[in-house]
């Protein structure tokens, strides 16, 4: 039975492992935190992402917990319209809609999918990244000494580098250029009783709000700002946003004003850059943001990664699940091909999309051609 260890049990990780375990594998995940992800952020799954989960089978579970998203609108402070988005568009060619998702919900669909025992946690994996391309991986859970584990060969045939836009693992196998980059913007969030019915982003100079109508009578919100990496306010984030925000159209007054303390989650926002050469090294292979951490404009970077788990199942596995004729090199290289360049093209235009979205000059240009486009 063809053997991979996974680094990472996010959402890349996991849909990785299920893909893997589908098609017979064996397969083992290592995470470094000690329990699974708890966060009720929001994730917006695109219906390429929804088809794929189909083929993870989670589709329908994700469906049964997810807002599908309809209408939505870019908008100046004053409420001026600047552009719609055509969802009916988005949905005709899947047949589906934008959904949005509790992360932890998503979470839990992925890691109930697999059989216990797959994913340990706090475990941590070990080796130099020449170890790692050949397959070779040490861990250590819960503090144990490094070890491999019971019973098992050798060599992995692939080891899966999941393990996020910070990985490590990335710049010990590429190379220390290949570091996330900090983008100048600040994302904070959360989810407030507020009923609101349109999906709407609203850009100022340097900075963006966004509503999206969610689960039982609640809006999801969203706002990033230019800012220092690692700033906090001082007098805290609920009042730094009312002031930013003050006088904005409706409804971004009355979910701030609905806002406490604890309901702001704030994350500085990271990409990796420049551009891979490649996600292949030896039997290593990069997945979700390890490979192409994307800033949130586009709300891709966690479907993409669901799109690399579909992917690397099928480059690697024929449809008996054995491993495919010409080898992990000959499946790796072809997952390489097949995913690094939409991707990539998806981390510049998500990266250009945030620059045009806090522009501070000429601004007066760019709403009249979003207009025009509209
Ligand atoms: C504000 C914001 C909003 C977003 N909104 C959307 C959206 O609407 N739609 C969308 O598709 N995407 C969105 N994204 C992007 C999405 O969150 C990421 O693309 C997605 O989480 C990537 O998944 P991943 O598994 O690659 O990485 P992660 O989720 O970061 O998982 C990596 C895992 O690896 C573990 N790990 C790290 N190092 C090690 C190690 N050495 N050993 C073992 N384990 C390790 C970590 O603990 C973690 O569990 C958003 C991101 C942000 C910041």
């Amino acid at each position: 039975m063809p053997r991979a260890v996974i680094i990472g049990a996010g959402i890349a990780g996991t849909a990785t492992a299920i893909g893997l375990t589908r098609a017979g594998w064996h397969v083992t995940v290592h995470e470094r935190a000690t329990h699974p992800e708890t966060s009720g952020a929001a994730l917006g799954m695109w219906p390429t992402a929804i088809t794929a989960l189909d083929q993870l089978g989670a589709g329908d579970a994700v469906r049964a917990v997810a807002t599908p998203q309809h209408a939505g609108t870019v908008r100046r402070p004053d409420g001026t319209l600047l552009a719609r988005l055509d969802t009916e568009r988005i949905t005709r060619h899947p047949g589906d809609h934008v959904r949005l998702i509790a992360r932890r919900d998503l979470a839990h669909i992925l890691g109930t999918a697999l059989p216990a025992e797959t994913i340990h946690h706090h475990s941590a994996v070990h080796g130099s990244a020449d170890d790692i391309a050949r397959g070779r991986v040490d861990t250590e859970t819960d503090g144990a000494a490094p070890g491999r584990e019971a019973g098992s060969p050798a060599l992995a045939d692939v080891v899966v580098v999941a393990d996020g836009v910070f990985s490590a693992h990335r710049t010990a196998l590429l190379g220390e250029r290949y570091r996330a980059r900090y983008t100048g913007q600040s994302a904070l969030r959360g989810r407030v009783a507020v009923v609101t019915h349109e999906v709407s982003e609203t850009w100022g100079p340097g900075r963006r709000f966004g509503v999206t109508p969610y689960l039982d009578g609640t809006t999801n919100w969203y706002a990033s700002l230019d800012a220092p990496r690692g700033q906090r306010a001082a007098g805290g984030e609920v009042a730094l946003l009312r002031g930013l925000f003050a006088g904005w159209h409706a409804p971004i007054g009355q979910v701030l004003e609905a806002l406490t303390e604890d309901d702001v989650m704030r994350h500085d926002l990271y990409d990796v850059h420049p551009h891979l050469p490649t996600y292949v090294a030896g039997r290593a292979v990069l997945v979700g943001d390890a490979a192409h951490g994307m800033t949130p404009d586009l709300g891709r970077g966690a479907c993409e990664a669901v799109v690399d788990a579909v992917t690397l199942t099928r480059c690697l596995t024929d449809a008996e699940g054995h491993l495919r004729a010409g080898g992990v090199d000959r499946a790796l290289a072809r997952y390489d091909r097949l995913r690094r360049r939409p991707t990539q093209r998806l981390q510049t235009l998500a990266r250009g999309m945030g620059r045009v979205a806090h522009a501070r000059r000429f601004t007066g240009a760019r709403d009249l051609l979003l207009r025009v486009a509209r």
